[in-house]
């Protein structure tokens, strides 16, 4: 395994969608060292997931981990879940507005307005088919890394461009009041 650089904005790399991987692909030694790096790169830099186009491999793969981030102290736990073609279909037209930073956008963070239900299809690190559902907080964790497969960034998404903020200022001006909200989420939906 080895570190990875990240790709930070600007690069094309993020603004190209990434391409759909074969299961025979998925199934090879290259591609499998491939994750094992995409996990080992998240890790080291504390993300909360990471895709692989922010490591400059143009493939439908992103990987999420949240286990007392730093970063990100108020999210709750999500064990590491790697997603090979994800699609994500909204179960529902409400959103909440998720405080939203990116290791490809340095010290930047904004409100993005996110569904707050989601079904996620996509296959494992197996090629096993994955369907399942996720809600609150953790669901914005799930938009965020699919958008990067399609060539989005969450600037690409933030609806009022006073909310961003550098990292000192969020903790000095804004953690506070969406720390309160973000609580709420995640008491309400469990995650
Ligand atoms: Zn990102």
């Amino acid at each position: 395994m080895s570190l990875r650089k990240i790709a930070t904005i600007g690069h094309p790399i993020l603004r190209r969608p990434a391409r759909q991987v074969t299961r025979d692909e998925l199934l090879s030694p290259t591609f499998q060292r491939l994750i094992d790096d995409l996990i080992e790169t998240m890790r080291d830099a504390n993300g909360a997931g990471l895709a692989a186009p922010q490591i400059y491999e143009p493939v439908s793969l992103c990987a999420i981990e949240v286990d007392n981030n730093p970063r990100y102290p108020y999210k709750p736990p999500i064990p590491l879940t790697v997603l090979v073609n994800p699609e994500i279909i909204p179960i529902t037209d409400e959103t909440f507005d998720n405080y939203e930073g990116c290791l490809s956008v340095p010290n930047l963070r904004g409100l993005v307005p996110r569904y707050t239900q989601v079904r996620v299809q996509a296959l494992d690190r197996q090629g096993n088919p994955l369907d399942f559902h996720v809600r609150g907080l953790s669901a914005g964790t799930y938009q965020h890394e699919v958008d990067h497969l399609l060539g989005k960034v969450f600037l690409d998404r933030v609806r009022d461009t006073t909310s961003l903020t550098t990292w000192a200022d969020f903790e000095r001006f804004h953690q506070r009041a969406f720390i309160e909200r973000a609580k709420a989420l995640v008491e309400r939906f469990g995650s």
